[in-house]
């Protein structure tokens, strides 16, 4: 085990910068890319020998040929769940390891839901990174905090003018490690971007946002203007926006990826047998499939810098997404925050040269395991805070244990009561539902009467589309298990099902 308070004198002494060297050796760097709604069947490689076998569903026909190749490197998880599959929501969990109800952010953060915001006690990956002697940068969307009237140039206003606020800025004290700043709340203008600096200067950008965001990070990794410290290992995230809506011209995707797509017929590129073609929304897929590729791309680039710098073999490269897009399947116009496994599943792809074998895994990874994860990845799992509930399952993809999660949560939250102001003041646990290898599950209430609304229930192997609901009288066996499970689970987190009692005539919870 690693002696850091050793380490941290050792940082001061004369001895430091030698002392910092061996550390960074010790700690590989990490760069987390998350675009936003990036589903896991719109990669490319998921068609291709040595993954095709892996999964029962085809993947979308898309041209991700960067990603292609990051696979083939790669520990590549099938069946990573966004268990809240949400912006901000999934943006607690990934930050804080908790889950929605301990990190704050039960909701998608807006200026009407001071009861969404994340909590500024909360010990952060970036805040583990950052006290273990790392460089801590984050260059994108963060959408993790209520916004309030902090507009660095304008004293007392919002950054916006919009009811609610979506848009925030973050000033240094709620930025939770992160010495390197390039972010913003959520914007939704994918070629007019903006961004606040380390100091708090916004940066109005006339850009593809992933394409500028791309190059910061590039310039963060060959440390121009000095902006890190070359002795201490880093961590990186960039979290992109697109293929985020909107989706609907090429005024939010580039041209050159839309024009691969653009002639097309829909029947082709909308090939999930679960889908509603009729849908207005199905056009869009040509430019949602042209963002994906867009930030192929852009994700290309990143790791061509790093493998320039000589950066890549000491660096723990992630790509992942918050939440999937349902793109017309289930005849939804919610492209998220559904059990549905287009909103679901997200792709989590892990590379780290010669320490972790190539690989495809069905590992059930919840969002709140991720932080614990990438931290046993660097060797910090003594680091991993008390108040995280997610598990470390690094030693998965090292091949050195063997125990797995049988379930993740599915969780969707709406808005609970609210102020005479009409501020959303508590939030409402609408549904709760359960992933196994096998099923999918989740049980909707009513917000009055708290009894059960609706139900989804899919075998997920017979039927990888999700065509069939199951009706849970006739399927009373597989749903009474399910909800033994999830009764493990939401105990397990104190959910506010659990502390509710909320259906406990079906969901057998132990209360002692
Ligand atoms: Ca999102």
């Amino acid at each position: 085990m690693m002696n850091y308070s050793k380490n941290k004198s050792l940082l001061i002494g004369s001895a430091g910068l030698l002392a910092l060297s061996a550390y960074s050796q010790e700690h590989p760097n990490v760069i987390y890319v998350f675009p936003d709604q990036f589903r896991n069947q719109a990669l490319d490689f998921w068609n291709e020998e040595g993954f095709k076998d892996k999964v029962n569903f085809r993947a979308d026909p898309v041209h991700t040929p960067n990603l292609n190749r990051f696979a083939k490197e790669s520990f590549v998880l099938s069946s990573a769940v966004s268990n809240c599959p949400l912006s901000s929501p999934h943006r607690g969990m990934l930050l804080t390891g908790m889950y929605p109800d301990g990190s704050g952010i039960p909701l998608n953060c807006n200026s009407n839901r001071p009861v969404s915001s994340l909590r500024t006690d909360a010990v952060t990956i970036s805040d583990v990174f950052s006290r273990s002697g790392y460089d801590c940068a984050y260059i994108g969307k963060l959408h993790a905090d209520f916004p309030t009237p902090n507009d660095p140039e304008n004293a007392g206003c919002y950054v916006e003018n919009s009811k609610p606020v979506w848009d925030a800025y973050t000033p240094p004290e709620r930025r939770h490690g992160f010495n390197y700043w390039y972010s913003y709340g959520t914007f939704d203008v994918h070629k007019q971007p903006h961004y606040w600096d380390t100091n708090g200067k916004r940066h109005e950008i006339k850009e593809w946002s992933p394409k500028h965001e791309a190059d910061k990070a590039i310039e963060y990794l060959k440390n121009e203007n000095n902006v890190r410290n070359r002795e201490k290992p880093f961590f990186l995230m960039v979290a992109m926006n697109p293929p985020h809506s909107p989706y609907n011209s090429t005024e939010d995707c580039m041209e050159e990826d839309y024009n691969l797509y653009k002639d097309i017929p829909l029947d082709r590129l909308l090939i999930r047998p679960n889908v509603d073609l009729e849908m207005k929304k199905a056009a869009d897929s040509r430019f949602y499939f042209a963002s994906i590729t867009g930030v192929d791309r852009e994700f290309g680039r990143i790791l061509t810098a790093l493998k320039d710098l000589g950066l890549d073999k000491n660096t723990i490269v992630i790509f992942a997404s918050d939440h999937g897009e349902t793109m017309c399947s289930q005849g939804t116009d919610d492209p998220k925050n559904s059990p549905y496994t287009e909103s679901l599943n997200i792709p989590f792809i892990v590379r780290y040269p010669g320490k972790i074998k190539p690989q495809v895994d069905p590992l059930l990874l919840s969002s709140p395991d991720i932080m614990p994860t990438i931290l046993g990845l660097c060797g910090l799992n003594n680091r991993i805070p008390k108040s995280v509930q997610g598990r470390d399952f690094s030693h998965v993809f090292y091949r050195k244990g063997i125990k797995r999660p049988q379930a993740a949560l599915y969780i969707q939250n709406m808005d609970g009561e609210k102020d005479a102001k009409g501020l959303v003041t508590s939030y409402f646990p609408s549904a709760r539902g359960i992933k196994t290898e096998r099923y999918t599950l989740a049980i909707y209430i009513d917000k009055n009467t708290k009894k059960v609304r609706k139900t989804l229930l899919f075998d997920d192997i017979t039927d990888p589309y999700q065509l069939n609901n199951l009706n849970i009288n006739r399927y009373f066996k597989v749903y009474n298990e399910l909800c033994k499970k999830m009764a493990v689970l939401l105990k397990e987190i104190n959910d506010p099902w659990f502390r509710d009692r909320i259906l406990s005539d079906q969901i057998p919870y132990i209360f002692n």
